[in-house]
């Protein structure tokens, strides 16, 4: 592969409010060897100010893609991943780094890895973070945990290189092969539309107030990370319980009308 582009892996940024923090990412990609920016509405952009901070990475910033929505920018990736600045209330599989750089390189050899940052003010949203497998937060200073969001995205990319260039080397950690490509982003959406309505259709989940059970849900989902065919599969057997639902209302009410008849 190429020394300076490394197109499956993309940096995904939500929301930014400063556009010199979109020109000062471009470069610190452009530095480490990858050159996918995706922005999910931006505050202001294009602008100037993204040129200035960019130097000599304007290729990126040419070839930005600017989505309205974060599941556009992730539907067709087989691994997201979301940074975090601080702890959040309902743990999820964390990785280092390192560990991140590792396994991102690893898997973006086989298909569309998303990397995701926050705003600069608030971060990533719960629901935001509940579309990714796995969480990286950078163990900064406990008293002062945040960094800037351009540094952050440099810390991160920094990893990735180090890992493309350990891999070079021929010492990278391998990951167990797997005879099926993951489950990409956007079928995996739907497959919890699916569940949902499932599960609220058995009077199993109170889709007004399912809150705790769905985040559960998607973090159990997300810590298994389904390939293609085993979604397949459970797409497959809600499609039967709700047939079968379907199919026992019809009854009953074919029944109930023959028993109002008599
Ligand atoms: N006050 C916000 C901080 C957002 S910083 C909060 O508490 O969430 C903006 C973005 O930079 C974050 O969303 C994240 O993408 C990245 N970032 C900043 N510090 C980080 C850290 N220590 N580890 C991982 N990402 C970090």
């Amino acid at each position: 592969m190429s020394d300076s582009v490394f197109p499956n892996i993309r940096i995904v940024m939500v929301n930014t409010t400063h556009p010199g923090n979109i020109g000062a990412a471009a470069r610190a990609m452009k530095n480490m060897g990858l050159s996918t920016l995706v922005l999910v509405e931006p505050k202001e952009y294009p602008a100037e100010k993204a040129v200035w901070r960019a130097a000599g990475a304007l290729d990126v910033l040419d070839n930005v893609q600017v989505v309205s929505t974060l599941d556009e920018a992730i539907a067709d990736c087989g691994l997201v991943v979301g940074t975090s600045a601080r702890e959040r209330r309902i743990p999820w599989p964390l990785v280092t780094p390192r560990e991140c750089g590792d396994r991102v390189w690893a898997e973006a050899k086989h298909h569309e890895v998303a990397i995701l940052f926050g705003r600069e003010d608030r971060g990533l949203t719960n629901d935001e973070l509940q579309k990714c497998q796995y969480h990286v937060h950078i163990p900064a200073n406990s008293e002062y945990s945040s960094l800037n969001i351009a540094a952050a995205i440099q810390v991160i990319c920094y990893e990735i290189r180090m890992s493309y260039l350990t891999d070079k080397e021929g010492k990278a950690p391998h990951f167990d092969d797997w005879d099926m490509p993951p489950a990409k982003q956007k079928d995996v959406e739907l497959y919890f539309e699916h569940l949902e309505d499932t599960l609220s259709k058995l009077g199993f989940l109170d889709l007004k107030n399912p809150r705790q059970t769905v985040t559960r849900l998607r973090r159990l989902y997300n810590r298994i990370r389904m390939d293609q065919m085993e979604l397949g599969i459970m797409r497959g057997m809600l499609t039967s319980i709700q047939n079968y639902i379907y199919h026992s209302e019809n009854r009953i009410r074919e029944l109930t009308a023959r028993d109002e008849q008599k």
